[in-house]
């Protein structure tokens, strides 16, 4: 029997089933301190955006409640998290800490420190393989295979424990408006509508996809006007569910279509490895001769690309979609971002910061691939000449309009704005710009 509690340092693991630092607390047999800590300048220069905080705020409520149900609490502190983790330990009697990883560059370093500092020990919550188990890979079909073909463990998702074994006396928290997570203007009405933060939404997400998307993913899930998609994704990315939980959910009964959902989560672990391999894309592409591509400053058309009045109905419903709701739908983000790196020629790293700010599911390492991806900067990347056209992309994968009619309800009338650009010219003016970069230093290898 130990003779200190344990602190379960809850980051961005913000469930009770299937995770492994809770389940080795409780293992451990000790009282149990759960604790998470605000310390967003630790995480510089990717602190969550406002989009994420409100989401925070609402997932920390919910996880609380569920703590306390099972006779525990969340106690909530400031940071610096290094300090904040020593009080505690001599406040309570700790004499360890758990928690699950992270893999940003910023946390990873500070994370090292911690544990160089303090009795600690370190779980996977969040990927199905972490990235220092593979080789390094920049293709994502011979990674995906290389996953596949190690086999995919999903014999460890031990359910919510039942009761928490709590400390004679809790420590002090901050009551959770303090954590000044919200906005001082409410405009979160849209993200409130669209979603419930907390575990038992992120099963309800999962139980909706179950009963009948999942069977259409494959011929559906380019379509933003159907809800073909699961949306788990800001659900994931606070690790309300882990990936080795709809692993388990989807692959047993899985058909083609079932893989082909899997094969996206496959996207998710790609994104993390090359978030580790190759730290510094979250601000530089991979590729390195495009660090001299002749990307151009323009704030008004930054800002009518933000606001959703391009004139393109498809990149304005999108944009407007995320405003509103927090989430774009996947074919969507594409189109949006070629919109602003191809026929605005604006860098990359502006619709990133943009999407970190206002996407509830901003995620480093999806986000940094996403947008390398589509600017063409990097691994696996689409090629430069693929230049998505948005009248086009809306013609097939919206076929009605119906998600253009309820974003945009005045597209077509004299409301609505003309074109920033004419996309053919810009396609052009876009294809000189790449062709005078110097050649490839780099190749997609294994
Ligand atoms: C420019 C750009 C920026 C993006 N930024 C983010 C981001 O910040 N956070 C984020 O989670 N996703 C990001 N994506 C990836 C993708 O658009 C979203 O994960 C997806 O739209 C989420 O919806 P869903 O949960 O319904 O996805 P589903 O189609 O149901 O997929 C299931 C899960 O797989 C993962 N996934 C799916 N597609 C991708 C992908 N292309 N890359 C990585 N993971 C994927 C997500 O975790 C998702 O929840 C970005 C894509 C682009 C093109």
């Amino acid at each position: 029997m130990p003779s200190g509690a344990t602190i379960v340092w809850f980051r961005l693991d913000l469930r009770l089933t299937d995770n492994p630092a809770l389940t080795a607390a409780v293992q451990r047999g000790a009282p149990i301190i759960p604790v998470f800590i605000w310390a967003p300048e630790e995480e510089h220069p990717w602190a969550p955006g406002a989009a994420s905080r409100w989401w925070l705020h609402h997932s920390l409520a919910a996880l609380d409640a569920d703590l306390r149900t099972r006779g525990s609490r969340l106690v909530l502190r400031r940071g610096p998290s290094l300090e904040t983790l020593r009080t505690l330990m001599r406040e309570t009697g700790a004499d360890v800490v758990f928690w699950n990883r992270r893999y940003e560059p910023a946390l990873i370093a500070r994370d090292k420190q911690i544990k160089a500092s303090l009795p600690a020990e370190s779980f996977n919550s969040a990927l199905l393989v972490e990235p220092w188990e593979m080789k390094t890979y920049r293709v994502f079909t011979p990674f995906w295979r290389a996953v596949l073909a190690r086999g995919i463990r999903v014999d460890r998702t031990p359910p919510a424990p039942t009761r928490l074994p709590a400390p004679a006396t809790w420590p002090s928290s901050l009551p959770l408006d303090a954590l000044e997570l919200l906005p001082k203007i409410d405009w979160a009405a849209g993200l409130r509508a669209a979603w419930k933060p907390g575990e038992a939404g992120a099963q309800e997400q999962l139980r909706r996809f179950l009963k009948s998307a999942v069977l259409e993913y494959t011929a559906n899930r380019n379509r933003p006007d159907l809800p073909a998609t699961s949306r788990l994704s800001p659900h994931l990315h606070f690790g309300e569910i882990g990936p080795r939980q709809i692993w388990a959910a989807v692959a047993p009964k899985a058909d083609a279509s079932g893989w082909g959902y899997l094969r996206q989560l496959g996207w998710r672990e790609f994104a993390h490895h090359l978030l580790y391999h190759f730290p510094h894309t979250t601000d530089r592409p991979l590729r390195p001769e495009f660090e001299q591509f002749p990307w151009q400053t323009d704030p008004d058309r930054l800002r009518a690309w933000q606001r959703g009045r391009t004139g393109y109905p498809l990149v304005d419903a999108g944009m407007r979609e995320l405003w509103t709701t927090g989430w774009m739908h996947n074919r969507v983000r594409m189109v949006v971002a070629s919109f602003l790196v191809k026929d605005l020629l604006i860098p990359w790293q502006e619709g990133a910061r943009w999407f970190w700010d206002t996407l509830v599911d901003a995620d480093l390492a999806n986000n940094t691939l996403g947008w390398q991806w589509t600017a063409g900067c990097g691994a696996d990347a689409a090629p430069y000449f693929r230049i998505f056209n948005p009248t086009s992309q809306a013609e097939k994968f919206d076929p009605n309009s119906d998600y253009i009619r309820r974003w945009v309800p005045e597209a077509g009338t004299p409301a609505y704005p003309a074109p920033i650009v004419n996309h053919d010219e810009a396609r052009r003016r876009a294809l000189q710009a790449f062709e005078k970069l110097p050649r490839a230093t780099t190749e997609d290898t294994e």
